[in-house]
């Protein structure tokens, strides 16, 4: 089944969240958020104006124990094609995307792109981001999965974030309270709304050049900016994903319309007739192909729903 981006469908039902002045739409497809464009609806789903309303959205979920999802760019997050039973909310409003230049740091929203925040700082002449600028997302996105590649990654330069906490009240974790390691932070418990991150003053004419320069390595090195493929697997300690799929002979592993991308081995490419379901059952397909074939076990980087 072909589940695109399509129509919402209007209900007239009454949520849990009537009561808080926050405008919450039911049945919102999915695909509308996700990178690959796939995915079923999500039960309830809403873009909060500001922090207040966030955290009316946050504590009501909590009290009624529905399951609450953030989605930032969904470049990461793959939803099944039965759709998800909560609320996901997506930071959108100009509150949670703002960046802010306080040399030597940047205070970034967790709704802002990546990309933008990495051209601020490089704009600014304040480096640290320039690995960051082909990695596809939102900084909220970023911080959970402590996104970067072979030139460092974002964790190591976060100096605090603002959370907010299931019962809709925000702290700052300062360093000593965060954990980054290979594509994971402790940052899987709570809400993010921004953070900063410590820079390094740089001659912005140099560090736009190497911005480009990583621009172009990045793009010729894996498909970042193809709206069809999207990661399969960590990169496990001391090799990558993309040599032991090659290696497993998984290269041809197809799924309905998922195919293993022939650019790169650790990409899946959705075809126009792909689904989630089908995407999620060549990432199962291949990971068991390397787990026969070299006694790997691969963990997925995408995160199913
Ligand atoms: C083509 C392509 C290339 C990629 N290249 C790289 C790469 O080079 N390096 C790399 O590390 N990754 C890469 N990725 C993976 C992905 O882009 C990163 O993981 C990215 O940081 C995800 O950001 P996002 O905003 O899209 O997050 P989403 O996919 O929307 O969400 C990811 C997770 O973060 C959570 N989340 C999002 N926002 C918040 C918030 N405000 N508060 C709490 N939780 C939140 C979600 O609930 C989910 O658990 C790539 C993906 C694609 C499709």
């Amino acid at each position: 089944m072909n589940q695109r981006a399509h129509s919402s469908s209007s209900s007239e039902t009454a949520t849990p969240f009537d009561d808080l002045g926050v405008a919450v739409s039911r049945h919102e497809p999915l695909a509308h958020h996700t990178w690959l464009g796939l995915g079923g609806t999500a039960a309830y789903f809403c873009e909060p104006i500001d922090s207040d309303a966030l955290g009316r959205v946050v504590k009501r979920c909590h009290e009624q124990q529905i399951p609450l999802r953030m989605i930032g760019g969904g470049s990461n997050v793959l939803v099944p094609v039965a759709g998800f039973e909560g609320m996901v909310v997506r930071l959108s409003a100009p509150g949670f995307c703002g960046i802010d230049v306080q040399r030597p740091a940047i205070i970034a929203g967790a709704g802002a792109k990546l990309v933008h925040v990495v051209s601020a700082a490089v704009q600014a002449g304040l480096s640290g981001l320039e690995t960051l600028v082909d990695v596809p997302g939102t900084v909220g996105g970023a911080l959970v999965g402590n996104a970067g590649g072979h030139g460092g990654d974002i964790g190591e330069r976060v100096a605090d974030v603002t959370v907010m906490l299931a019962d809709g009240t925000t702290e700052i974790r300062d360093r000593s309270r965060l954990a980054f390691e290979s594509r994971w932070s402790n940052l899987d418990d709570c809400v993010i709304i921004g953070c900063r991150l410590e820079l390094d003053e740089e001659d912005a004419s140099l560090l736009t050049k190497r911005m480009q320069k990583q621009w172009i390595v990045g793009r010729s090195t894996q498909p970042s900016g193809t709206r069809t493929v999207a990661m399969m697997f960590k990169d496990p300690l001391g090799t990558t994903a993309e040599s032991l799929v090659a290696q497993a002979g998984a290269r041809e592993l197809r799924a309905g319309d998922a195919a293993v991308y022939a650019a790169h081995a650790n990409y899946v490419v959705a075809g126009p007739h792909c689904s989630s379901d089908d995407v999620r059952t060549l990432v199962e397909t291949v990971r068991s192909r390397v787990r026969e074939k070299l006694g790997i076990e691969l963990t997925p980087q995408i995160e199913v729903w």
